[in-house]
């Protein structure tokens, strides 16, 4: 059984100290890593305290994004490196946000998921469609090409080791969820895309989560469909009480 893995992400929110409350309130809450993998993705700055901070529980700690080179005149970035020797275990790439507003091509966040892999982190990689997409029936062509894209270079047990977030744009802070059969209609085909792309043992491993407007409210119902191996949660990840009722949705007994 694939274990399920529910991930924050919580964008360019919070200040240090309200980080630190978090990470007070949740890190032995959380249930054993054995059962499922709670992560959060938090803004660079709060990193090492985090990673310090949670040493020794089941709390895991990523980043949002990262350079795909090591070192250089990259005034601004962060490199895969640095990530790694802070403790960091798993980064996003190619968030919605990232190729939208920052420009971040098929070919960019496939460099990153090498360099990831080539560092010791586990990319979480993002794809989902617009609207407009959706409206003109693209959706599974979009995705497909945008999961190729990604994974193409890498080693079949790196792909096993991927994890995957389908997040349709439209339903990404706007409170409209993909329904559970819209959610898992689409993570079944990524299932398949990766099998055929791949192999199929690789297809049945690598974990692919469902993200936009997932709540407390709704989880259960999505985290129960057939090819949704957990969440990417971004407003609902931001206080504990919720962080920690996301993660006990994910809890294999
Ligand atoms: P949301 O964000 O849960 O606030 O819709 C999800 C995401 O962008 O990863």
């Amino acid at each position: 059984m694939r274990k399920q893995v529910i991930a924050g992400n919580w964008k360019m929110n919070k200040t240090h100290s309200e980080a630190n409350e978090f990470v007070q309130a949740t890190k032995n809450e959380v249930p054993s890593a054995s059962a499922v993998e709670s992560i959060v993705c938090a803004p660079f700055p709060f990193l090492q305290k985090m990673v310090e901070e949670t040493k020794g529980t089941s709390l895991e700690i990523g980043a949002q994004n990262m350079h795909f080179e090591e070192s250089g005149a990259f005034t601004g970035e962060v490199s895969p490196v640095m990530l790694k020797e802070l403790g960091v275990t798993y980064v996003v790439l190619g968030h919605s946000e990232r190729r939208e507003i920052f420009e971040e091509t098929d070919e960019v966040v496939n460099k990153k998921v090498h360099a990831a892999f080539n560092h010791g982190l586990t990319p979480i990689v993002c794809v989902g469609e617009t609207l407009d997409q959706r409206e003109a029936d693209q959706t599974m062509d979009h995705v497909k090409s945008q999961v190729k894209k990604a994974l193409e270079g890498l080693t079949v047990e790196q792909i096993s080791n991927t994890i995957i977030a389908y997040e349709p744009i439209w339903a990404i802070g706007t409170g409209r969820t993909a329904t559970s059969e819209q959610a898992n209609e689409v993570c079944t085909h990524i299932r398949k895309v990766v099998g055929e792309f791949a192999s199929t043992e690789a297809g049945e491993a690598v974990r692919i989560q469902y993200g936009g407007s997932v709540k407390p409210a709704n989880v259960d119902e999505l985290l129960s469909q057939s090819d949704i191996d957990g969440a990417l949660v971004g407003g609902a990840s931001l206080e504990a009480d919720s962080f920690l009722k996301l993660v006990e949705a994910g809890k294999h007994e």
